[in-house]
């Protein structure tokens, strides 16, 4: 089973002290959702988890199977099987997004995956997300809508059979469809060689993926801890209401 560590994170982010003092594990078989306003870390949080040069981790300790991540670089990161949905995924100009993904299996396989079995995958995988089969050659995120955007992250992660994934505010810009399309193909995903680290602002996807964590974060830490059931508290009555300091953290 994969066991993410997270233990006292301290994350600087162009002289700003973000994230600070976050304590996590995650272990395989178990969706974490962490809930939170705009500006409280939760972006941040994901970018030093992937070890974005730009996230500077200043003090804590940070581990996928006893691995130090601190000390591995965003493509080791990946190639021990974490995986990132970033909010705002980046376009790389001249790459299609079939080679894209199909590079990034190998780097994550450790070996030549056949093109053959890779397209017939991918595009299986495709049509279960709802994905037009014109997006395998386009420019990788070049185009995309939002919507568009976070299915093909989607497709990334079912491909790449991460053990542990992020996925930040992969509910975003989906129309109801759409964030049916992409909370089945997670759920589909679920077993004990996963875990999960769910970031939204709202309860909507959580209705469709059950989380069996959800955490509030207020100032770059963990607030509060619950099941289910807190989600839904914090959309009847807020942030504020449910994030007084000490109650319920760990
Ligand atoms: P969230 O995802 O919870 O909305 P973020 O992690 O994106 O929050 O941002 C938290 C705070 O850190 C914000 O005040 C934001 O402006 C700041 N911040 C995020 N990234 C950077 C960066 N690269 N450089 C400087 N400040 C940043
Ligand atoms: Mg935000
Ligand atoms: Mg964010």
């Amino acid at each position: 089973k994969p066991q993410l560590k997270i233990e006292n994170l301290h994350v600087s982010a162009g002289g700003t002290r973000i994230v600070q003092g976050l304590d996590l594990q995650i272990n395989g078989g178990e969706v974490h959702a962490i809930m939170g306003p705009n500006g409280t870390g939760k972006s941040t949080l994901a970018m030093a988890l992937m070890g974005h040069p730009r996230y500077e981790v200043t003090a804590g300790s940070l581990t996928l199977d006893e691995q130090n991540l601190l000390e591995m670089r965003v493509d080791e990161r990946a190639r021990a099987g974490l995986f990132l949905a970033m909010q705002e995924p980046g376009e790389i100009a001249g790459v299609s997004n079939a080679n894209f993904l199909r590079l990034a299996v190998n780097a994550r396989e450790g070996r030549e995956v056949p093109v053959l079995p890779f397209h017939r995958g991918l595009l299986a995988k495709m049509q279960e997300l709802g994905i037009d089969p014109s997006f395998a050659d386009r420019t990788l995120n070049e185009g995309f809508s939002g919507g568009e955007k976070k299915r093909n992250e989607i497709l990334q992660m079912a491909l790449l059979k991460p053990r542990i994934a992020i996925l930040d505010e992969i509910d975003s810009g989906l129309d109801i469809d759409a964030l049916k399309a992409v909370a089945k193909a997670i759920n589909d995903m679920r077993s004990d060689h996963l875990g999960v680290l769910i970031i939204t602002h709202y309860r909507r996807l959580l209705d469709h993926i059950a989380p069996d964590h959800v955490h509030v974060l207020k100032n770059g830490r963990i607030v509060r801890s619950g099941g289910k059931d807190l989600a839904d508290l914090l959309e009847e009555k807020g942030y504020e209401a449910v994030s007084g300091e000490g109650e319920g953290a760990r």
